[in-house]
């Protein structure tokens, strides 16, 4: 329960307390407890009894509570509701009913207008309301909820004007009707409990919006706080500065308009000022979603595209080893053993051996892309020899290069190691998109490799006289699924780049691209020879 919550039980209980301190002060003689200011008014044992039955009577009435209690928060109510009519229509048909003086005498009856022991009016009257209330909202019902909200309202506002009376020093009178007067501590107590149930209906009928978190909420409990606080203030520097006769009667109106002009005016202009910072938060908040939501559909056309370009790089080698297999099968069924001779044989196995390497190529791409995605990206260094890395690759590239008439020259000298202290595996991997591309894009020319170390950081370049790439699109081809080709010519799913650049920047270095178009791309990494971290520690790479 947080503080908001708990403030109507709070104000209930307090209610309930104060009652039985008064009806304490009355049993044992406590003047203090009766009328806290000595010579004032004193809050009556029935009046006592009302506020503490009427407490008792919200908080069985409480929604949260059982059948039981609606039942004993309504009779608690209906009595407190017949003992106000009942002293009402004393006063109002000069009856004795021999209720006030009931459970104790009234010794200081005479002081006052109204026979010994007998509540004022007013109090009758917030009793009926109360009371009457408390029963309407035990209906469902959303137009019980507003009368029985307004009946509360009246209550308050005549507690408050009795309080208000207090601390200016003033007694009201509804004409000559009654005395309206009622303890000061009864004024209290009829505000706390006003303001208890007020609150614990907060969130319905008038009061449904004053108890939101939004804007209405705020803007409706901050203009409430202001209209309840800043009239009678004003009023009470009024009349006290009359009453020490700082300012006469005639400027003290003055005083009371223009007082009320300003801070009205205030609270307007600062109402005002709030909506419109609420309408600029707004718009940016706005301007934000439409950014995120043009972002989203972004996404959402690259998954798309994502998956017709890996539905058409999956579908290309498949269905060449189908239509292979297919060939193979025919043969064998026609019985036609020549199409089936050693030298055909390797030639339709080494195409099986390329389309497989290519969807191999491909899988591992769209794995490794994943593992950027999700975080797991770890290197695992080692110490190894860079010269021997490239050669070992250089080999496993045999078989495509010679079906592409491709040449590398790799320029290292394998006597002479470059030992770098890297994640090999990751290496591994950058060579082979690199030397891939070349083989893709090289147009058949030679390519070259080399691998150099220069001071503290060891570079690896790979160099095809191919069609080269525009300027222009020099960064974005290290984005995820980026060509600057169309699918069409050469297929790709466009992230071997992408993957390249991650495996650089976790090794804490830097990738570059230098092509001019129809003459060919220079791929260039470098890198720390020892990348930063103690022995054995792995550098994971959030991607
Ligand atoms: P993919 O090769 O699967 O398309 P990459 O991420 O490896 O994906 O390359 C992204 C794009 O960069 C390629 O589609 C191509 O347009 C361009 N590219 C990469 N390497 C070369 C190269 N050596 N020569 C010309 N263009 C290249």
């Amino acid at each position: 329960m947080n503080n908001s919550h708990r403030t109507p039980f709070i104000l209930l209980f307090f209610t309930i307390l104060c009652g039985i301190a008064v009806l304490c002060g009355w049993y044992w003689g406590i003047e203090t407890f009766k009328s806290i200011i000595p010579g004032f008014i004193s809050m009556k044992v029935n009046t006592a009894l009302g506020l503490i039955t009427l407490a008792l009577s919200s908080l069985s009435l409480t929604k949260s509570k059982s059948d039981l209690y609606r039942v004993i928060g309504s009779l608690l109510a209906i009595a407190v509701l017949m003992l106000a009519v009942l002293t009402l229509s004393q006063y109002l048909f000069g009856l004795n009913f021999n209720i006030d003086e009931f459970f104790v005498t009234d010794p200081e009856a005479m002081r006052t207008k109204w026979p010994p022991g007998r509540f004022a009016p007013i109090a009758a009257i917030n009793f009926i309301l109360i009371s009457i209330a408390l029963l309407l909202h035990t209906y469902d019902s959303s137009r019980f909820v507003k009368i029985s909200q307004g009946m509360i309202m009246i209550a308050w506002i005549a507690s408050f004007q009795a309080l208000i009376g207090y601390i200016s020093g003033n007694s009201y009178s509804f004409g000559s009707a009654f005395y309206t007067q009622i303890a000061l501590h009864t004024a209290i107590l009829f505000i706390a409990l006003t303001t208890s149930i007020l609150l614990l209906w907060s969130g319905e009928g008038y009061f449904r919006h004053l108890s939101t978190q939004g804007v209405a909420g705020k803007v409706g409990r901050r203009l409430l706080f202001a209209a309840v606080i800043v009239p009678p203030l004003i009023n009470i520097v009024q009349l006290y500065g009359v009453k020490v006769n700082l300012i006469d009667a005639d400027f003290g109106v003055l005083l009371r308009v223009v007082g009320m002009i300003v801070c009205f005016s205030w609270m307007a202009m600062f109402t005002g000022q709030y909506l419109a910072e609420v309408d600029e938060r707004r718009a940016r908040a706005e301007q934000v979603k439409k950014v995120r939501t043009q972002e989203l559909q972004k996404a959402l056309q690259a998954r798309d595209d994502l998956l017709s370009i890996c539905s058409h790089e999956l579908r290309t080698p498949i269905s060449s080893m189908k239509l292979q297999t297919e060939f193979v099968k025919h043969q064998i069924e026609n019985g036609d053993l020549k199409a089936l001779s050693p030298e055909n044989m390797a030639k339709i196995i080494e195409k099986s051996d390329q389309q497989l390497n290519r969807l191999t190529k491909l899988i591992e791409d769209m794995l490794e892309f994943s593992h950027i995605n999700s975080g797991k990206f770890i290197l695992k260094k080692e110490e190894f020899d860079l010269n021997a890395l490239a050669l070992n690759v250089l080999e496993t590239f045999q078989t495509q290069l010679k079906a592409n008439h491709c040449e590398v020259i790799l320029s290292v000298d394998p006597k002479n190691p470059t030992m770098v202290y890297w994640d090999k595996r990751r290496i591994e991997q950058l060579l082979r998109n690199l030397l891939s591309n070349a083989i893709k894009y090289g147009s058949r020319k030679p390519i070259q490799i080399n691998v150099f170390k220069k001071a503290e950081v060891t570079c690896i370049q790979v160099k095809d006289q191919g069609m080269g790439i525009k300027s222009c699109d020099f960064e974005r081809i290290f984005e995820p699924y980026e060509r600057a080709i169309s699918v069409t010519k050469i297929s790709g799913l466009g992230l071997g780049l992408h993957i390249s650049k991650k495996i650089v920047e976790a090794h804490g270095g830097s990738i570059n691209v230098e092509s001019i178009s129809d003459l060919g791309s220079t791929f260039t990494t470098v890198i720390p020879s020892k990348i930063i971290g103690n022995l054995g520690e792995n550098l994971v790479y959030a991607g």
